[in-house]
This record gives C-alpha cells, sequence and structure tokens, in this order.
C-alpha cells in the first residue's frame, strides 16, 4: 500500500492556499484559516460507514460525493455559507482506479459548493469517512432549531422518501445513477443556496437526515412547541409510488431518512417570497402544516406512527 503522503498528495491534496480565507492549506500541521469579519463559524462533523450509510457496491464517484454531501447538508440547515472542509478515510485498500473516482466525486462537489478541501488523514482499515466540514454565518443569524413560533407554516424543500425509495431501488438491482431514486439516494444534493435564502425568512429549520417526523420533533422540541402535520401533502419523491406502493411510499416520506432536504418554520407572512426565491432555484418548497403551541406531532394516526432511523434505539440520543 503506497504510504499515506502519498495517497494523500496524489488524490486529495489540491492547492487551496490561494482560497478565499485559507491562509495555509495542506502541508503544515494544521491549515490556518481566516473567517470573514463580522461571522460566526458553523462547523460539524458527519461519518459515513460502508453498510450502513452506504452499499459496499456503490460507485465510488458517488459514495465521495454522498460523504460531503450529507456533511454539508447540516451547514444548509443552519443557513451557513460553506468554506472548508477536511476528510478522514479510513480505507480497506489503496485501489487506485476507486481512490480516483471517489476523488473525483468528492471533489466535483467541493468546486460546485465552494468548498476548499483544507486537510486530511488516510488510515486503514474498514471502510468509512469523517468530514469535517466549516461554514460561516453573520453573526447573531444562524437558523436555529429553537426559533420555531406557533402560527408559523412548516415547509419542506424538495421532494420526501428518495432515500428510502432509492436504498430500496439499489436493493431490487437498480445500478443507473440517472435513476432518480438512486440519485437521491446516493447522491443527494445539499440545499445550500435554499438554506442562505431561508436564513433570512424562516424562524428555524433543520434537515431532514433521520426522517421527517424524527426531525420534526426534534425542531418541536428544541422550540418548545408543537406541529400539526397534513400527511397527505408531503411532496413524494419521483418514482416513489411506482417503486414501494402507495402506502410504503407515504412511510417513506414520514420516516425514511436519508433525505437531506430543509424542513422550515416561516411567519405566514413569508411563505410566499420563500416559495417565490426557492422556484428561482429550481426547488419547490411545500407547506406541510403548522406550528403549533401544544407539544406533540398531530395528524398522524397514532397506531401506524412510524419511528425515524436511530442507531441505537431506546438508548440516549
Ligand atoms: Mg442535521
Amino acid at each position: 500500500m503506497p504510504s499515506e503522503f502519498e495517497l494523500i498528495a496524489r488524490f486529495f491534496a489540491r492547492p487551496c492556499d490561494a482560497e478565499p480565507g485559507v491562509v495555509a492549506g495542506p502541508g503544515d500541521d494544521c491549515a490556518l484559516l481566516a473567517p470573514s469579519a463580522g461571522s460566526e463559524l458553523a462547523v460539524s462533523v458527519d461519518t459515513s460507514v460502508v453498510d450502513v450509510h452506504f452499499p459496499q457496491a456503490a460507485p465510488a464517484v458517488a459514495i465521495g460525493h454522498r460523504a460531503l454531501a450529507v456533511a454539508l447538508s447540516d451547514l444548509a440547515a443552519m443557513g451557513a455559507r460553506a468554506r472548508w472542509c477536511a476528510l478522514a478515510a479510513t480505507l480497506p485498500e489503496a485501489d487506485e482506479a476507486w481512490l480516483e473516482s471517489f476523488a473525483a466525486g468528492f471533489h466535483a462537489l467541493c468546486r460546485r459548493s465552494r468548498v476548499a478541501l483544507v486537510g486530511g488523514d488516510v488510515t486503514r482499515g474498514p471502510l468509512s469517512l469523517s468530514v469535517t466540514v466549516h461554514g460561516e454565518v453573520p453573526a447573531g443569524r444562524a437558523l436555529r432549531r429553537s426559533g420555531a413560533e406557533a402560527g408559523d407554516i412548516l415547509a419542506v424543500t424538495g421532494a420526501l422518501g428518495g432515500g428510502r425509495g432509492g436504498l430500496a431501488a439499489w436493493r431490487d438491482g437498480v445500478r443507473d445513477l440517472d435513476d432518480p431514486l438512486l440519485r437521491a439516494y446516493l447522491l443527494p444534493e445539499p440545499r445550500l443556496t435554499a438554506g442562505e435564502v431561508l436564513r433570512e425568512l424562516a424562524h428555524a429549520a433543520i434537515d431532514i437526515s433521520d426522517g421527517l417526523l424524527a426531525d420534526l420533533q426534534h425542531l418541536c422540541t428544541a422550540s418548545g412547541v408543537g406541529a400539526a402535520l397534513q400527511p397527505e401533502v408531503l411532496p413524494l419523491a419521483e418514482g416513489l409510488t411506482a417503486r414501494l406502493g402507495e402506502a410504503a411510499a407515504r412511510e417513506a416520506a414520514l420516516a425514511g431518512g436519508d433525505d437531506y432536504e430543509l424542513l422550515v418554520a416561516l411567519p405566514p407572512e413569508a411563505l410566499n417570497e420563500a416559495v417565490n426565491r426557492l422556484q428561482t432555484l429550481g426547488l419547490p418548497l411545500t407547506p406541510i402544516g403548522r406550528v403549533v403551541g401544544e407539544p406533540g406531532i398531530h395528524g398522524i394516526d397514532d397506531s401506524t406512527r412510524p419511528t425515524g432511523w436511530q442507531h441505537f434505539p431506546g438508548g440516549t440520543p
């Protein structure tokens, strides 16, 4: 196996000292970064583990994209502008064709999201990718989970259930990355631009990584409110009903997880502007209910209430 330094030099190091805010990129013990004046740093880390978060046989280009995308989604949820990232990769072997494809997927999303890869680490072991992302938000203006108010409209970007539907498509043998469900699962798009737009309009936001119901509950708990949901109006991912059938498609949209869309709570008077501004980004924003004062999620039949993804069900979150 080539050394860690050879792997980093060949597949991951990209000159980034010319990138905005990068005082020194890889090559010293730390990267040195200069946040913009008047901003706060938003920092998040996400680990993607083989056969837990993605199938071992998934295309390497998609694994590279996805590892970064799920981390960037948390910046989008706070309305932060993505700036820098670092990658810690644990690899079972140094398969050069695999690494080239993985790095292509990772770097392509870096370029599109204007994120500089400023550091990294390669170790040997079962395939696992940890991505730390740094974003910036004007001081005091981050979109928090805790700002929802009774009377707010709840709305979601894009469509729901694609993560679960794409996993089902993969298990059914679909391998074409142009398939809309497989794309939603393996090539999710972090809603960074939408997050920055919504930061100016919404009271609260969260990204839907654990499933709509679970993440709505997180938002409600943080805000000390409840929600009246209209499950019949949820926007379903393209091809979802055909793949799963009507009932399972509705459950996937409610609780499937891995959707990486944004759930926001907006004052009613801001809804039209939010819909129109996201429309210019080609992204639908669909109202799905309202924030209410009474805690709990209302509008869902308790006997069929699905639960969101948990790594350690029953344990402390
Ligand atoms: Mg999140």
